[in-house]
């Protein structure tokens, strides 16, 4: 099919881990630990480079049960405006590609490519050239998925991880992915996966028997999305699951998430990481020049369950720290008492433009710093300048 619309997904390789790297080549090549916290003795493992993950290192682990296992392990503590500021960048090369792009997360990016083959030589040109790209400006590596949609070419870049390439287009997916286990399929979490292998569908062409009567009285509106998902011979446009499967194009708040690979227990883990996402939430609200009074916050555990918290405060800000103290404000209402989490996220709405009017001397003085920051980083390209992290919860 000539004019079938191809959608480009691109997903950088251990993220946090592959920015340590670049950014000191002395850490290149080693198994290298992102932490939590400065201190390595009291805190998590955010991201963990491919040679710490080849010896079985994995985001969510306690950084003392990592060192166990690879104790010459390096070490270095999460520093989010690094990879914020990075991921930024990567944003403004892709613009050059395409104008239709989409940020999914810190390290995933939708490029609509309809019809730029011409353009570049070839689909796969260009991939390889937004890949080539990438490694030669920030020294990292990503994997490209391209496909009819997002939700398919999501699914080849993960097929491909690390530093791959697929192209699946429309003809190929039904044998491409037949024996794709239902887990892999992004949407599809543990409790859905568990409904459908009561059903004994665990593979793609599994979820093909199954008429779409079938899935709508099973499972309602997210079983006809499973449905078509499993008939993208059916399926001709992006739009018809846009509903489940991407964020709508205005968005109405801002957040960040984050899903373990290990699940994590102790008050100071998840303080640990929420610090980190209102960082980012914070970081993005400056930079769309708004300012925000609801704060939520949720903490998904093992089965799916989530618990969250959100409220309305009087003042409007867009400073991190204030983020993260209301966060905290909102955990405490929560009873986390033996929860495991297995994804956490904080998110920011009721937006309105920053006035940058201040009452309080201190909250102007923070704006300074927090502005202060992104323009040094922004203007000079550099990430000398960053809050310490979040190295200051013990
Ligand atoms: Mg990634």
């Amino acid at each position: 099919m000539k004019n079938e619309p191809k959608i480009l997904h691109i997903d950088m390789d251990a993220f946090f881990a592959s920015v340590e790297q670049a950014y000191n080549p002395r850490l290149k090549g080693k198994p290298l630990i992102v932490g939590g916290r400065a201190d390595k003795q009291r805190t998590v493992v955010c991201a963990a480079s491919y040679e710490a993950k080849a010896l079985g290192i994995d985001s969510g682990m306690s950084t003392q049960q990592a060192l166990r296992i690879c104790p010459n392990a390096e070490f270095v503590s999460a520093d989010s405006a690094k990879y914020l500021y990075v991921s930024d960048q990567i944003a403004e090369m892709l613009k050059n590609y395409s104008p239709q792009i989409e940020q999914a997360s810190i390290d995933e990016f939708y490029l609509d490519i309809t019809g730029l083959d011409k353009m570049f030589g070839s689909y796969f040109d260009l991939g390889m050239r937004i890949k080539q790209e990438i490694k030669k400006k920030f020294s990292i590596t990503g994997s490209v998925g391209i496909s009819v949609n997002r939700l398919m070419s999501k699914i080849a870049s993960k097929l491909k991880k690390p530093d791959g390439m697929m192209i699946m287009p429309r003809a190929d997916i039904i044998s491409v992915l037949k024996d794709l286990p239902i887990q892999k399929i992004p949407g599809i979490g543990a409790s859905l996966s568990a409904k459908l292998q009561d059903l004994s569908i665990f593979s793609f062409s599994d979820m093909r028997k199954f008429s779409a009567d079938f899935y709508q009285q099973r499972f309602g509106k997210i079983g006809l999305w499973m449905y078509a998902l499993a008939h993208p011979e059916i399926v001709v446009a992006d739009e018809e699951i846009d509903w489940v499967d991407q964020k709508p194009k205005d968005p109405k708040s801002i957040g960040h998430s984050y899903t373990l690979n290990q699940n994590i227990y102790t008050r100071g883990e998840i303080e640990a990481w929420m610090q980190l996402l209102a960082e980012m939430v914070g970081f993005r609200l400056r930079r769309h020049n708004l300012e925000a009074n609801t704060v939520h916050i949720y903490l998904r555990k093992p089965d799916m369950k989530s618990i969250s918290g959100e409220k309305n405060f009087k003042e409007y800000n867009n400073d991190s720290k204030q983020i993260f103290k209301r966060a905290l404000f909102l955990l405490d209402k929560l009873n986390t008492k033996n929860v495991e989490v297995r994804a956490l996220g904080i998110s920011v709405k009721n937006f309105m433009p920053a006035t940058n009017n201040f009452l309080l001397a201190d909250a102007q003085k923070r704006y300074q710093i927090c502005n202060a920051q992104d323009a040094i980083n922004k203007r000079f390209g550099d990430w000398t300048v960053y809050p310490a992290s979040i190295c200051s919860i013990v």
